[in-house]
């Protein structure tokens, strides 16, 4: 152990993984802490869909084929009752999380720079002068006072950092219940059944099953299968678990014959990210910045993402011997432009969803209301992208609808002004209490237009 890290990494799920790998390979001396070990990193329970951009778009190598466990071409996503069904093409994986971390890990754990301490328990940040300047673990049972220059608070929806932050500091900022899910799977491997079409992806919507979520059904292989399910949270919705044992297990699906091989559910952030993901000595990246797609709760991509801005705005701060908040600011201009505009784009579609009743859902995929082709544009982009010539075909389809289609534009409005104030995210600390008044008031705003039309 060394007197002082230049990074010490508190979680090496998705986040801090791919901060390790970076940091590590330009040189930092680094700390990962993790109360996991080699095998068993990134064993959170997980849907372990990844769309196949993501890795390259955080500065990682194609992952080899001992890490991926199916190939993925499309998603079909289905309405309530499944009567209506879209298929959204594009590439991704089901990856074997576990051998993911231990690949990435694996390749920078013998480097003279990199300490990594498995099976040790990050407790508390240590801060002096106002800012944070370590970290307080138990190690080899032992408690340890370790200290770096900054630190990367990366361990997932718990926030064991942030949560001991003081509260004035604007990275503390807690999560609403109602901006989580909660999710169980299970995955089962059929005796007999043969599962069709093993290269595409399902998601069903339904508000009876999955209240404020969606059910999945992922193949991993022709026989195996991660099935599962997420409720909005602070609700007050039943558990997904008993939802699952209850009303999942009697779709035709999962009438066969099968074993359980995995069962485990556990929460996570559907909102926007943080109003800021760095503070003065800390970043927060991953579940803990809550940079995940609000609408289908992925996070893996963008863990990678934000820990790939973070090892660069790491470096930027080195070079300037600057690691307070505004040494550290690249990365939240970095995120919040490249992907935080679209996932606050996302959160206003995510409420407006969790709202609409299953019927509305079935009238709007079946009258194509967003048409299946614009359902990946939406998702990539964060926009209602309705053409001239589309938007009268789709007046007419939602003539029987007119207030689901007030509604839609009011969504479709509100996504673009989320996203224009995301894109003009403040270039320094000084202007941030000023950005988040205004995204507060915009986000209140679209909340009071939507219920008094719901
Ligand atoms: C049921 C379910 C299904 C999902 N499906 C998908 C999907 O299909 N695709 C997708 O992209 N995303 C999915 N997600 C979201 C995804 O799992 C997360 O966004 C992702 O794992 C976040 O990575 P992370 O590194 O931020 O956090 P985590 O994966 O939670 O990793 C945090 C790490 O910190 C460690 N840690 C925590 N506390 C301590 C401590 N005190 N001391 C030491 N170590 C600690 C943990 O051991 C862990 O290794 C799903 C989530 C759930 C719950």
């Amino acid at each position: 152990m060394r007197e002082k890290y230049d990074v010490i990494i508190a979680g090496l799920g998705p986040a801090g993984t791919v901060a390790l790998w970076h940091l590590a390979r330009k040189g930092f001396n680094v700390a990962a802490i993790d109360w996991r070990n080699l095998n068993t990193l990134w064993g959170k329970p997980c849907g372990d869909a990844l769309g196949a951009h993501h890795p390259r778009e955080a500065g990682l190598p194609e992952p080899p084929s001992t890490v991926i466990k199916n190939h993925v071409k499309a998603i079909d996503i289905y309405s309530p009752g499944e009567t209506t069904r879209y298929r959204v093409h594009g590439e991704g994986y089901i990856i074997n999380r576990n051998a993911f971390g231990k690949w990435l890990v694996e390749s920078v754990i013998d480097k003279d720079n990199v300490d990594v301490f498995f099976n040790s328990k990050v407790l508390e940040p240590i801060i002096k002068d106002n800012k944070v300047v370590g970290v307080r673990a138990k190690i080899a049972d032992k408690v340890a006072e370790l200290r770096s220059s900054i630190v990367i608070e990366a361990t997932g929806f718990s926030r064991v950092l942030r949560n001991k932050l003081p509260h004035e500091w604007p990275i503390y900022e807690p999560i609403d219940p109602r901006d989580t899910n909660i999710a169980y799977r299970e995955v089962i491997e059929y005796e007999d059944y043969k599962i069709d079409e093993p290269d595409v992806i399902r998601i069903y919507l339904d508000q009876e099953i999955a209240p404020g979520g969606y059910w999945w059904y992922f193949p991993e292989s022709a026989k195996s299968v991660n099935v599962g399910l997420g409720v909005q949270g602070g609700m007050g919705y039943p558990n997904p678990m008993t939802i699952y044992k209850e009303k999942l297990t009697k779709h035709p699906l999962l009438q066969k014959k099968y074993h359980v091989h995995n069962a485990a559910g556990a929460p996570l952030p559907t909102r926007r990210p943080s109003n800021t993901l760095v503070g003065p000595g800390i970043v927060a990246i991953g579940d803990a910045g809550y940079t995940v797609n609000p609408v289908h709760g992925g996070g893996m991509g963008y863990a990678f993402r934000a820990a790939y801005y973070a090892a660069q705005a790491i470096e930027e701060a080195y070079n300037r011997n600057d690691f307070s908040e505004e040494g550290l600011w690249s990365l939240n201009i970095n995120y919040m432009q490249n992907v935080g505009a679209k996932q606050a784009a996302l959160d206003v579609f995510r409420r407006f969803l969790q709202r609409l009743p299953n019927d509305d859902i079935r009238y709007g995929m079946e009258k194509k209301l967003l048409p299946e082709e614009d359902v990946l544009y939406t998702s990539n982009v964060g926009e209602l992208r309705i053409s001239t010539l589309e938007k009268a075909k789709i007046i007419i389809r939602g003539l029987g609808r007119p207030s689901l289609l007030a509604k839609l534009k009011l969504v479709g409005d509100y996504m673009k002004k989320a996203r224009d104030h995301y894109m003009n995210y403040p270039e320094s600390p000084a202007q941030l209490s000023e950005w988040i008044k205004e995204t507060e008031r915009i986000f209140n705003e679209f909340e009071q237009k939507l219920a008094e039309k719901m």
